[in-house]
């Protein structure tokens, strides 16, 4: 799977690929991914690319001729998908994830500012996606936790590919609470059952807190 970010602070990837999964994922060549500054498309002489919005109101818009033209830089492959992150989209989840890992090469344009010139929906027509009912300052965060989200899913990725199998979010479901050493901690002590070594009790006890943190998050709304 190829990731293309479209941003404008390609530093702000940095930290993110040089850790844990994703930074093995990449070195073990799993996944690729490369930031696209697209500032660099600009044929303005100051290399601006943003501009203020046609009808007033606060705030800069991206212009579209430097991001379109990054863009069509980019060598597509058949199966591939281009987001546009947006407050405004399609609410992401683990199913959305799950469904965008089917794809060979996820391109992301990531909006600034008071976001980005309609037209570059109008022409590229992205599959607009949010993270959620909050508004960022940025594109990159929002691109970066559906980058995060989907790589994980990828064959390979992950070391012990049974933990995907046991999280959250498999058949709806929210996953088990868990502990480790030591056996008692201020007081507070591990389930018996959980050192009892009977796997079917284990199971039972596991499923029935499942469904119990399920349906208790769902009464939060
Ligand atoms: N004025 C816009 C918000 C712009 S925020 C509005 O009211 O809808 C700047 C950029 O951050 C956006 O272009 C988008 O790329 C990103 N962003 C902010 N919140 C987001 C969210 N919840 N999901 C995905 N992207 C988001």
């Amino acid at each position: 799977m190829e990731f293309v970010f479209l941003s404008l602070s390609p530093e702000f990837f940095q930290g993110f690929m040089n850790e844990g999964i994703i930074k093995k994922a990449l070195v073990e060549k799993k996944i690729s991914a490369r930031v696209i500054d697209f500032r660099d498309f600009s044929v303005d002489k100051h290399n601006c690319v943003d501009d203020t919005p046609y009808g007033g109101g606060c705030g800069m818009l991206i212009k579209p001729d430097a991001l379109v033209r990054a863009f069509e830089s980019i060598e597509l492959k058949p199966a591939r998908k281009l987001i546009l992150t947006s407050p405004a989209g399609k609410r992401f989840n683990q199913r959305y994830a799950e469904s965008l890992a089917e794809c060979e090469q996820l391109i992301f344009i990531c909006g600034r500012y008071e976001g980005i010139d309609e037209r570059v929906s109008e022409l590229l027509q992205p599959e607009i996606i949010s993270v959620g009912d909050y508004v960022l300052s940025n594109g990159e965060l929002a691109a970066l936790v559906i980058f995060n989200a989907v790589s994980r899913l990828i064959p390979g990725v992950l070391g012990n590919s049974g933990s995907l199998n046991e999280e959250s979010f498999n058949d709806e479901k929210l996953e088990y609470p868990q502990y480790t050493r030591p056996e008692i901690y201020r007081n507070l002590c591990v389930p018996e059952v959980l050192k009892s070594g009977n796997h079917k009790l284990i199971n039972d006890w596991r499923k029935n807190r499942s469904i119990e943190k399920t349906s208790q998050r769902l009464n939060m709304g």
